[in-house]
Protein backbone atom coordinates (compact mmCIF):
# COMPACT_ATOMS: atom_id res chain seq x y z
CA UNK A 1 0.00 0.00 0.00
CA UNK A 2 1.09 3.55 -0.59
CA UNK A 3 1.99 5.88 1.99
CA UNK A 4 0.23 8.84 0.09
CA UNK A 5 -3.49 8.27 -0.83
CA UNK A 6 -3.66 10.46 -4.44
CA UNK A 7 -6.66 10.42 -6.56
CA UNK A 8 -6.08 8.94 -10.29
CA UNK A 9 -8.41 9.69 -13.16
CA UNK A 10 -8.74 7.24 -15.75
CA UNK A 11 -9.91 8.25 -19.20
CA UNK A 12 -11.66 5.08 -20.90
CA UNK A 13 -13.31 1.96 -19.57
CA UNK A 14 -11.99 -0.29 -22.22
CA UNK A 15 -10.11 -2.86 -20.88
CA UNK A 16 -6.90 -1.44 -20.58
CA UNK A 17 -8.55 1.21 -18.24
CA UNK A 18 -9.98 -1.36 -15.90
CA UNK A 19 -6.80 -3.00 -15.74
CA UNK A 20 -5.29 0.07 -14.72
CA UNK A 21 -8.19 1.07 -12.23
CA UNK A 22 -7.96 -2.26 -10.56
CA UNK A 23 -4.02 -2.19 -10.39
CA UNK A 24 -4.10 1.37 -9.09
CA UNK A 25 -7.18 0.87 -6.36
CA UNK A 26 -5.19 -2.22 -5.28
CA UNK A 27 -1.80 0.27 -4.67
CA UNK A 28 -4.37 2.43 -2.10
CA UNK A 29 -5.11 4.80 -4.27
CA UNK A 30 -8.59 6.69 -5.18
CA UNK A 31 -9.45 6.02 -8.84
CA UNK A 32 -11.97 7.65 -10.58
CA UNK A 33 -12.66 6.20 -14.32
CA UNK A 34 -14.28 8.63 -17.03
CA UNK A 35 -16.08 6.67 -19.89
CA UNK A 36 -18.08 8.42 -22.75
CA UNK A 37 -20.30 5.28 -22.94
CA UNK A 38 -23.75 5.76 -21.35
CA UNK A 39 -23.47 1.98 -20.66
CA UNK A 40 -20.37 -0.48 -20.30
CA UNK A 41 -20.03 -2.73 -22.25
CA UNK A 42 -17.47 -4.57 -24.88
CA UNK A 43 -18.73 -5.15 -28.83
CA UNK A 44 -16.58 -7.96 -30.50
CA UNK A 45 -16.50 -11.88 -30.03
CA UNK A 46 -13.71 -13.74 -28.29
CA UNK A 47 -10.20 -12.31 -27.26
CA UNK A 48 -7.50 -14.37 -26.50
CA UNK A 49 -5.70 -14.14 -23.04
CA UNK A 50 -2.31 -15.30 -23.00
CA UNK A 51 0.28 -16.17 -20.30
CA UNK A 52 1.73 -12.53 -19.66
CA UNK A 53 -1.77 -11.12 -18.84
CA UNK A 54 -3.23 -14.47 -16.80
CA UNK A 55 -0.18 -13.94 -14.56
CA UNK A 56 -1.55 -10.48 -13.68
CA UNK A 57 -5.10 -11.46 -13.44
CA UNK A 58 -3.89 -14.46 -11.07
CA UNK A 59 -2.32 -11.92 -8.88
CA UNK A 60 -5.01 -9.54 -8.57
CA UNK A 61 -6.60 -12.70 -7.54
CA UNK A 62 -9.47 -12.79 -10.51
CA UNK A 63 -7.77 -15.70 -12.86
CA UNK A 64 -10.52 -18.34 -11.05
CA UNK A 65 -13.44 -16.45 -12.23
CA UNK A 66 -11.73 -15.20 -15.72
CA UNK A 67 -11.05 -18.96 -16.13
CA UNK A 68 -14.32 -20.18 -15.67
CA UNK A 69 -15.36 -18.11 -18.66
CA UNK A 70 -12.91 -19.34 -20.86
CA UNK A 71 -11.80 -21.97 -22.55
CA UNK A 72 -7.85 -23.50 -22.57
CA UNK A 73 -6.90 -24.54 -26.49
CA UNK A 74 -4.58 -27.24 -26.33
CA UNK A 75 -2.55 -26.30 -29.07
CA UNK A 76 -1.88 -23.60 -31.48
CA UNK A 77 -1.79 -24.94 -34.88
CA UNK A 78 -1.19 -22.85 -38.36
CA UNK A 79 -2.31 -24.44 -41.72
CA UNK A 80 -1.55 -24.32 -45.48
CA UNK A 81 -4.47 -22.16 -46.82
CA UNK A 82 -5.30 -24.34 -49.72
CA UNK A 83 -6.04 -27.89 -48.00
CA UNK A 84 -5.65 -26.83 -44.11
CA UNK A 85 -2.52 -28.97 -43.97
CA UNK A 86 -0.73 -28.92 -40.26
CA UNK A 87 2.28 -26.69 -40.83
CA UNK A 88 3.55 -26.26 -37.21
CA UNK A 89 1.97 -27.16 -33.94
CA UNK A 90 2.25 -25.18 -30.81
CA UNK A 91 1.42 -27.10 -27.66
CA UNK A 92 -0.22 -24.97 -25.08
CA UNK A 93 -1.35 -27.67 -22.78
CA UNK A 94 0.72 -28.86 -20.79
CA UNK A 95 4.10 -27.03 -22.60
CA UNK A 96 3.49 -23.42 -22.47
CA UNK A 97 1.13 -23.56 -19.54
CA UNK A 98 4.14 -25.23 -17.47
CA UNK A 99 7.14 -23.55 -18.49
CA UNK A 100 5.04 -20.11 -17.89
CA UNK A 101 3.38 -21.67 -14.99
CA UNK A 102 0.25 -19.79 -16.20
CA UNK A 103 -2.68 -20.31 -18.71
CA UNK A 104 -3.74 -19.58 -22.31
CA UNK A 105 -6.82 -18.90 -21.99
CA UNK A 106 -10.28 -17.86 -24.73
CA UNK A 107 -12.86 -15.99 -23.34
CA UNK A 108 -15.43 -13.55 -24.83
CA UNK A 109 -14.99 -10.04 -24.67
CA UNK A 110 -18.19 -9.26 -23.07
CA UNK A 111 -17.35 -12.03 -19.98
CA UNK A 112 -14.03 -10.39 -19.98
CA UNK A 113 -14.99 -6.36 -19.44
CA UNK A 114 -17.64 -7.60 -17.07
CA UNK A 115 -15.23 -9.03 -14.70
CA UNK A 116 -13.04 -6.34 -14.23
CA UNK A 117 -15.54 -3.77 -14.29
CA UNK A 118 -16.93 -5.78 -11.16
CA UNK A 119 -13.43 -6.26 -10.07
CA UNK A 120 -13.01 -2.29 -9.87
CA UNK A 121 -16.11 -1.17 -8.61
CA UNK A 122 -15.42 -3.90 -5.47
CA UNK A 123 -12.20 -2.43 -5.61
CA UNK A 124 -14.10 1.23 -4.72
CA UNK A 125 -13.63 2.49 -8.25
CA UNK A 126 -15.92 5.16 -9.54
CA UNK A 127 -16.94 4.71 -12.78
CA UNK A 128 -18.59 8.46 -14.45
CA UNK A 129 -20.37 7.34 -17.08
CA UNK A 130 -21.73 9.03 -20.18
CA UNK A 131 -18.95 11.53 -19.82
CA UNK A 132 -17.05 12.45 -23.01
CA UNK A 133 -13.88 14.17 -22.63
CA UNK A 134 -13.20 16.64 -25.27
CA UNK A 135 -10.03 18.63 -23.66
CA UNK A 136 -7.29 18.35 -21.48
CA UNK A 137 -5.02 21.15 -19.40
CA UNK A 138 -2.05 18.83 -18.41
CA UNK A 139 -1.05 21.61 -15.89
CA UNK A 140 -3.89 21.16 -13.51
CA UNK A 141 -4.05 18.20 -14.71
CA UNK A 142 -8.22 18.40 -15.33
CA UNK A 143 -10.05 16.99 -18.22
CA UNK A 144 -13.21 19.10 -19.99
CA UNK A 145 -16.28 16.93 -20.37
CA UNK A 146 -19.28 17.60 -22.91
CA UNK A 147 -22.13 19.08 -21.09
CA UNK A 148 -20.74 17.91 -17.64
CA UNK A 149 -18.09 19.53 -14.39
CA UNK A 150 -14.56 18.99 -15.46
CA UNK A 151 -12.61 16.82 -14.02
CA UNK A 152 -9.01 17.05 -11.69
CA UNK A 153 -6.87 14.64 -10.25
CA UNK A 154 -3.60 14.41 -9.16
CA UNK A 155 -2.66 12.34 -12.17
CA UNK A 156 -4.65 11.73 -15.80
CA UNK A 157 -3.77 8.52 -17.61
CA UNK A 158 -5.66 8.74 -20.94
CA UNK A 159 -7.10 4.85 -21.96
CA UNK A 160 -9.02 5.94 -24.53
CA UNK A 161 -8.07 3.70 -27.24
CA UNK A 162 -7.09 4.11 -30.66
CA UNK A 163 -9.07 6.96 -31.65
CA UNK A 164 -7.63 8.14 -28.49
CA UNK A 165 -9.01 12.42 -27.69
CA UNK A 166 -5.74 12.26 -25.25
CA UNK A 167 -3.24 11.56 -27.94
CA UNK A 168 -4.43 14.55 -30.08
CA UNK A 169 -4.44 16.58 -27.30
CA UNK A 170 -1.09 15.75 -26.21
CA UNK A 171 0.65 15.80 -29.46
CA UNK A 172 -1.07 19.23 -29.88
CA UNK A 173 -2.26 18.00 -33.48
CA UNK A 174 -5.03 15.75 -34.86
CA UNK A 175 -3.48 12.39 -35.73
CA UNK A 176 -5.73 10.28 -36.90
CA UNK A 177 -5.41 5.94 -36.68
CA UNK A 178 -3.76 5.20 -40.62
CA UNK A 179 -5.41 2.67 -42.52
CA UNK A 180 -3.11 -0.67 -42.46
CA UNK A 181 -4.94 -2.18 -45.82
CA UNK A 182 -6.06 -5.04 -43.74
CA UNK A 183 -9.93 -5.55 -42.31
CA UNK A 184 -11.48 -8.29 -40.19
CA UNK A 185 -14.37 -9.89 -40.32
CA UNK A 186 -15.38 -11.07 -36.37
CA UNK A 187 -18.12 -14.29 -36.92
CA UNK A 188 -19.22 -16.35 -34.24
CA UNK A 189 -21.11 -19.72 -34.96
CA UNK A 190 -22.53 -22.74 -33.05
CA UNK A 191 -20.22 -25.31 -31.80
CA UNK A 192 -23.45 -27.39 -31.53
CA UNK A 193 -24.21 -26.94 -35.35
CA UNK A 194 -20.81 -27.90 -36.12
CA UNK A 195 -20.73 -30.86 -33.86
CA UNK A 196 -23.81 -32.19 -36.01
CA UNK A 197 -21.52 -31.72 -39.29
CA UNK A 198 -19.20 -34.58 -39.80
CA UNK A 199 -16.25 -32.24 -41.82
CA UNK A 200 -16.42 -29.66 -38.85
CA UNK A 201 -17.05 -32.42 -35.68
CA UNK A 202 -12.94 -32.46 -35.21
CA UNK A 203 -12.94 -28.13 -34.99
CA UNK A 204 -15.55 -28.30 -32.09
CA UNK A 205 -14.62 -31.27 -29.83
CA UNK A 206 -10.90 -30.00 -29.75
CA UNK A 207 -10.07 -26.82 -28.22
CA UNK A 208 -7.36 -25.40 -30.37
CA UNK A 209 -6.64 -22.37 -32.28
CA UNK A 210 -6.72 -22.94 -35.46
CA UNK A 211 -5.14 -20.37 -37.76
CA UNK A 212 -5.14 -20.85 -41.87
CA UNK A 213 -2.69 -18.79 -43.61
CA UNK A 214 -2.71 -18.22 -47.03
CA UNK A 215 -2.24 -14.92 -49.47
CA UNK A 216 -3.08 -11.39 -48.24
CA UNK A 217 -5.06 -13.12 -45.49
CA UNK A 218 -5.36 -15.62 -42.86
CA UNK A 219 -8.07 -16.79 -40.42
CA UNK A 220 -8.03 -17.37 -37.00
CA UNK A 221 -10.51 -19.84 -35.09
CA UNK A 222 -11.28 -20.91 -31.41
CA UNK A 223 -14.15 -21.68 -29.03
CA UNK A 224 -15.25 -19.93 -26.75
CA UNK A 225 -18.46 -19.85 -23.73
CA UNK A 226 -17.31 -22.94 -22.58
CA UNK A 227 -17.26 -24.77 -26.02
CA UNK A 228 -20.55 -23.42 -27.37
CA UNK A 229 -19.45 -21.11 -29.50
CA UNK A 230 -16.78 -21.17 -32.21
CA UNK A 231 -15.54 -17.56 -32.88
CA UNK A 232 -14.07 -16.89 -36.34
CA UNK A 233 -11.78 -13.54 -37.47
CA UNK A 234 -11.03 -13.70 -41.01
CA UNK A 235 -8.30 -10.55 -41.77
CA UNK A 236 -8.61 -10.07 -45.38
CA UNK A 237 -7.35 -7.05 -47.85
CA UNK A 238 -9.42 -3.67 -46.90
CA UNK A 239 -11.85 -2.78 -49.45
CA UNK A 240 -14.15 -0.71 -47.01
CA UNK A 241 -15.23 3.00 -48.57
CA UNK A 242 -13.18 5.62 -47.20
CA UNK A 243 -14.55 7.16 -44.22
CA UNK A 244 -16.01 3.78 -43.39
CA UNK A 245 -14.57 1.86 -40.62
CA UNK A 246 -17.62 -1.16 -39.72
CA UNK A 247 -19.87 -1.99 -42.05
CA UNK A 248 -22.72 -4.55 -42.31
CA UNK A 249 -20.49 -7.82 -44.61
CA UNK A 250 -22.40 -9.20 -48.22
CA UNK A 251 -21.55 -12.72 -47.44
CA UNK A 252 -21.26 -13.47 -50.91
CA UNK A 253 -18.24 -11.51 -51.29
CA UNK A 254 -16.76 -13.17 -48.16
CA UNK A 255 -17.91 -16.66 -49.57
CA UNK A 256 -16.04 -15.45 -53.31
CA UNK A 257 -12.59 -14.27 -51.19
CA UNK A 258 -12.09 -17.60 -49.68
CA UNK A 259 -13.49 -19.91 -52.65
CA UNK A 260 -9.76 -21.32 -53.05
CA UNK A 261 -9.21 -22.01 -49.22
CA UNK A 262 -9.33 -25.29 -47.37
CA UNK A 263 -13.07 -27.33 -47.65
CA UNK A 264 -13.00 -27.83 -44.08
CA UNK A 265 -12.83 -23.59 -43.34
CA UNK A 266 -15.14 -23.22 -46.85
CA UNK A 267 -17.89 -25.25 -44.36
CA UNK A 268 -17.33 -23.56 -41.20
CA UNK A 269 -18.15 -20.62 -43.09
CA UNK A 270 -21.18 -21.63 -44.79
CA UNK A 271 -22.74 -21.54 -41.20
CA UNK A 272 -22.25 -17.68 -40.65
CA UNK A 273 -25.39 -16.55 -41.24
CA UNK A 274 -24.48 -12.75 -40.84
CA UNK A 275 -21.44 -10.78 -40.07
CA UNK A 276 -19.80 -7.27 -40.23
CA UNK A 277 -16.38 -5.93 -41.00
CA UNK A 278 -14.45 -3.71 -39.26
CA UNK A 279 -11.44 -1.52 -40.86
CA UNK A 280 -7.90 -2.69 -39.25
CA UNK A 281 -6.23 0.79 -38.19
CA UNK A 282 -3.29 1.58 -36.29
CA UNK A 283 -1.75 4.36 -35.23
CA UNK A 284 2.22 5.63 -35.34
CA UNK A 285 4.86 5.16 -32.76
CA UNK A 286 5.08 8.63 -30.08
CA UNK A 287 8.37 10.17 -28.91
CA UNK A 288 6.79 10.19 -26.06
CA UNK A 289 3.70 9.06 -23.58
CA UNK A 290 3.48 11.48 -21.37
CA UNK A 291 3.29 15.57 -20.32
CA UNK A 292 6.24 17.58 -19.81
CA UNK A 293 3.98 18.43 -16.76
CA UNK A 294 4.74 14.75 -15.03
CA UNK A 295 0.59 14.88 -14.44
CA UNK A 296 -0.62 12.93 -17.62
CA UNK A 297 0.25 9.73 -19.27
CA UNK A 298 -1.71 7.33 -22.10
CA UNK A 299 -1.77 3.68 -21.66
CA UNK A 300 -3.19 0.98 -24.06
CA UNK A 301 -4.29 1.19 -27.56
CA UNK A 302 -4.13 5.12 -27.10
CA UNK A 303 -0.23 5.17 -27.57
CA UNK A 304 0.47 1.81 -28.69
CA UNK A 305 -2.46 0.29 -30.84
CA UNK A 306 -1.60 -3.17 -32.36
CA UNK A 307 -2.30 -5.22 -35.26
CA UNK A 308 -3.95 -8.31 -33.83
CA UNK A 309 -1.87 -10.48 -35.24
CA UNK A 310 0.22 -11.54 -32.03
CA UNK A 311 -3.10 -11.14 -30.15
CA UNK A 312 -1.28 -9.20 -27.60
CA UNK A 313 -3.19 -5.89 -27.86
CA UNK A 314 -5.36 -6.15 -24.51
CA UNK A 315 -2.37 -7.56 -22.89
CA UNK A 316 -0.41 -5.30 -23.60
CA UNK A 317 -2.80 -2.79 -21.96
CA UNK A 318 -3.09 -5.05 -19.04
CA UNK A 319 0.45 -4.91 -18.28
CA UNK A 320 0.80 -0.87 -18.53
CA UNK A 321 -2.27 -1.34 -15.80
CA UNK A 322 -0.13 -3.83 -13.78
CA UNK A 323 2.99 -1.82 -14.29
CA UNK A 324 1.09 1.55 -13.43
CA UNK A 325 -0.30 -0.11 -10.27
CA UNK A 326 3.08 -1.61 -8.99
CA UNK A 327 4.69 1.91 -9.33
CA UNK A 328 2.36 4.03 -7.52
CA UNK A 329 2.04 1.84 -4.79
CA UNK A 330 6.08 2.37 -4.51
CA UNK A 331 5.59 6.32 -4.33
CA UNK A 332 6.13 8.11 -0.71
CA UNK A 333 4.62 11.06 -1.90
CA UNK A 334 2.69 12.56 -5.19
CA UNK A 335 6.02 14.69 -5.74
CA UNK A 336 7.84 11.53 -6.77
CA UNK A 337 4.69 11.15 -9.82
CA UNK A 338 6.85 12.62 -12.66
CA UNK A 339 9.61 10.42 -12.00
CA UNK A 340 7.00 7.41 -11.84
CA UNK A 341 6.00 8.63 -15.46
CA UNK A 342 9.42 8.37 -16.67
CA UNK A 343 9.75 4.69 -15.16
CA UNK A 344 6.48 3.82 -16.60
CA UNK A 345 7.64 5.04 -20.12
CA UNK A 346 11.39 3.80 -20.11
CA UNK A 347 10.38 0.05 -19.13
CA UNK A 348 7.17 -0.16 -21.12
CA UNK A 349 7.60 1.70 -24.71
CA UNK A 350 10.24 -0.67 -25.83
CA UNK A 351 8.51 -3.58 -25.18
CA UNK A 352 5.35 -2.52 -26.36
CA UNK A 353 6.97 -0.93 -29.54
CA UNK A 354 8.52 -4.74 -30.02
CA UNK A 355 4.94 -6.24 -30.06
CA UNK A 356 3.26 -4.07 -32.22
CA UNK A 357 6.56 -4.32 -35.00
CA UNK A 358 6.60 -7.68 -34.04
CA UNK A 359 3.10 -8.20 -35.18
CA UNK A 360 2.99 -6.20 -38.34
CA UNK A 361 6.39 -8.33 -39.08
CA UNK A 362 4.19 -11.65 -38.40
CA UNK A 363 1.03 -10.78 -40.32
CA UNK A 364 3.47 -9.33 -44.16
CA UNK A 365 6.15 -11.52 -43.74
CA UNK A 366 4.88 -14.84 -42.37
CA UNK A 367 0.48 -15.36 -42.59
CA UNK A 368 0.03 -13.36 -45.88
CA UNK A 369 2.73 -14.93 -47.89
CA UNK A 370 1.51 -15.11 -51.55
CA UNK A 371 2.27 -18.66 -53.30
CA UNK A 372 5.69 -19.05 -53.98
CA UNK A 373 9.62 -19.43 -52.95
CA UNK A 374 8.73 -17.46 -49.77
CA UNK A 375 5.82 -19.23 -48.75
CA UNK A 376 7.60 -22.36 -49.59
CA UNK A 377 10.85 -21.55 -47.11
CA UNK A 378 8.56 -20.92 -45.11
CA UNK A 379 6.64 -23.95 -45.18
CA UNK A 380 9.83 -25.97 -45.29
CA UNK A 381 10.72 -24.47 -42.15
CA UNK A 382 7.86 -24.45 -39.70
CA UNK A 383 7.77 -28.39 -40.49
CA UNK A 384 11.26 -29.16 -40.35
CA UNK A 385 12.00 -27.31 -37.20
CA UNK A 386 8.45 -27.76 -35.60
CA UNK A 387 9.58 -30.25 -32.89
CA UNK A 388 12.65 -27.79 -32.04
CA UNK A 389 12.19 -24.04 -32.96
CA UNK A 390 14.98 -21.56 -33.71
CA UNK A 391 15.46 -18.00 -33.12
CA UNK A 392 13.64 -16.59 -36.04
CA UNK A 393 11.08 -19.41 -36.23
CA UNK A 394 8.41 -18.52 -38.78
CA UNK A 395 5.89 -19.31 -35.81
CA UNK A 396 6.54 -16.52 -34.00
CA UNK A 397 4.94 -17.77 -30.82
CA UNK A 398 6.67 -20.63 -31.18
CA UNK A 399 10.00 -18.60 -31.62
CA UNK A 400 12.05 -20.07 -28.29
CA UNK A 401 13.58 -16.31 -27.93
CA UNK A 402 10.04 -14.39 -28.88
CA UNK A 403 8.10 -16.60 -26.53
CA UNK A 404 10.08 -16.09 -23.86
CA UNK A 405 9.86 -11.96 -24.45
CA UNK A 406 6.07 -12.31 -25.07
CA UNK A 407 4.99 -14.93 -22.48
CA UNK A 408 7.88 -15.01 -20.09
CA UNK A 409 7.35 -11.41 -19.04
CA UNK A 410 6.05 -10.55 -15.14
CA UNK A 411 5.12 -6.70 -14.83
CA UNK A 412 5.66 -6.61 -10.82
CA UNK A 413 9.07 -7.85 -11.11
CA UNK A 414 10.07 -5.30 -13.68
CA UNK A 415 8.05 -2.66 -11.77
CA UNK A 416 9.87 -3.74 -8.28
CA UNK A 417 13.34 -3.96 -10.43
CA UNK A 418 12.64 -0.51 -11.76
CA UNK A 419 11.52 1.54 -8.67
CA UNK A 420 14.86 -0.10 -6.95
CA UNK A 421 16.76 1.65 -9.29
CA UNK A 422 14.91 4.32 -8.96
CA UNK A 423 15.62 4.64 -5.47
CA UNK A 424 19.16 4.25 -5.64
CA UNK A 425 19.46 7.06 -7.98
CA UNK A 426 20.29 5.08 -11.05
CA UNK A 427 17.51 4.90 -13.16
CA UNK A 428 18.34 7.40 -16.07
CA UNK A 429 16.03 10.35 -16.82
CA UNK A 430 14.75 10.78 -13.43
CA UNK A 431 15.88 13.16 -10.42
CA UNK A 432 16.99 10.03 -9.15
CA UNK A 433 18.12 9.86 -5.06
CA UNK A 434 17.14 13.00 -3.62
CA UNK A 435 13.44 12.73 -4.71
CA UNK A 436 13.23 9.23 -3.77
CA UNK A 437 14.38 9.70 -0.18
CA UNK A 438 11.93 12.36 0.66
C1 LIG B 1 -9.92 -8.23 -34.58
C2 LIG B 1 -9.18 -7.97 -33.31
C3 LIG B 1 -8.78 -9.05 -32.52
C4 LIG B 1 -8.03 -8.82 -31.35
N1 LIG B 1 -7.66 -9.88 -30.60
C5 LIG B 1 -6.93 -9.69 -29.47
C6 LIG B 1 -6.54 -10.80 -28.67
O1 LIG B 1 -6.86 -11.95 -28.98
N2 LIG B 1 -5.78 -10.56 -27.55
C7 LIG B 1 -5.42 -9.29 -27.18
O2 LIG B 1 -4.73 -9.14 -26.15
N3 LIG B 1 -5.80 -8.21 -27.92
C8 LIG B 1 -6.54 -8.37 -29.04
N4 LIG B 1 -6.94 -7.31 -29.78
C9 LIG B 1 -6.55 -5.94 -29.35
C10 LIG B 1 -7.45 -5.41 -28.22
O3 LIG B 1 -8.80 -5.50 -28.57
C11 LIG B 1 -7.09 -3.95 -27.91
O4 LIG B 1 -5.70 -3.79 -27.87
C12 LIG B 1 -7.65 -3.54 -26.53
O5 LIG B 1 -9.04 -3.75 -26.48
C13 LIG B 1 -7.31 -2.06 -26.24
O6 LIG B 1 -7.85 -1.69 -25.00
P1 LIG B 1 -7.86 -0.17 -24.53
O7 LIG B 1 -8.55 -0.19 -23.21
O8 LIG B 1 -6.52 0.42 -24.65
O9 LIG B 1 -8.76 0.60 -25.60
P2 LIG B 1 -10.31 0.43 -25.94
O10 LIG B 1 -10.76 -0.96 -25.74
O11 LIG B 1 -10.52 1.03 -27.29
O12 LIG B 1 -11.06 1.32 -24.85
C14 LIG B 1 -11.10 2.72 -24.91
C15 LIG B 1 -12.25 3.22 -24.02
O13 LIG B 1 -12.20 4.64 -23.98
C16 LIG B 1 -13.50 5.17 -24.18
N5 LIG B 1 -13.34 6.51 -24.78
C17 LIG B 1 -12.87 6.79 -26.02
N6 LIG B 1 -12.85 8.13 -26.23
C18 LIG B 1 -13.33 8.69 -25.08
C19 LIG B 1 -13.55 10.04 -24.67
N7 LIG B 1 -13.31 11.09 -25.48
N8 LIG B 1 -14.04 10.27 -23.43
C20 LIG B 1 -14.30 9.24 -22.58
N9 LIG B 1 -14.10 7.92 -22.93
C21 LIG B 1 -13.63 7.67 -24.16
C22 LIG B 1 -14.15 4.17 -25.12
O14 LIG B 1 -15.56 4.25 -25.09
C23 LIG B 1 -13.62 2.85 -24.56
O15 LIG B 1 -14.43 2.36 -23.52
C24 LIG B 1 -7.68 -7.49 -30.96
C25 LIG B 1 -8.09 -6.41 -31.76
C26 LIG B 1 -8.83 -6.64 -32.92
C27 LIG B 1 -9.24 -5.46 -33.77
Amino acid sequence: MANTECHIGIIGAGLGGLAAAIGIARSGHKVTIIEQAPVLGEVGAGIQIPPNSSRILKEWGILKEIEDLSVRPQNCILRRYRDGKKLSNLNLVPLVEEQYQHPYLHIHRADYHRVLVEEAERLGVKIQLDSIVEKIDFNKPKVYIKNKPDFEADLLIGADGLKSVCREALLGRADPPYLTGDLAYRITVSAEDMRKDPILKELAEQPNINIWMGPDAHAVCYLLKGGGLYNIVLICPDNLPELVSQAKADLKEMHDFFEHWDPQLRQLLRLCKETSKWRVQNSREMSSWSHPSGKFVLMGDACHATQPYLAQGAAMAVEDGAVLGALLERIKGKHQIPDLLVVYETIRKPRTTKVVQGSNHFGRTVFHLKDGARQQERDRQLLEHNDKPFEGYPNRWADPVFQEFLFGYNAFTEAEKAWQKYEEGTFPGTAGKYLAKL
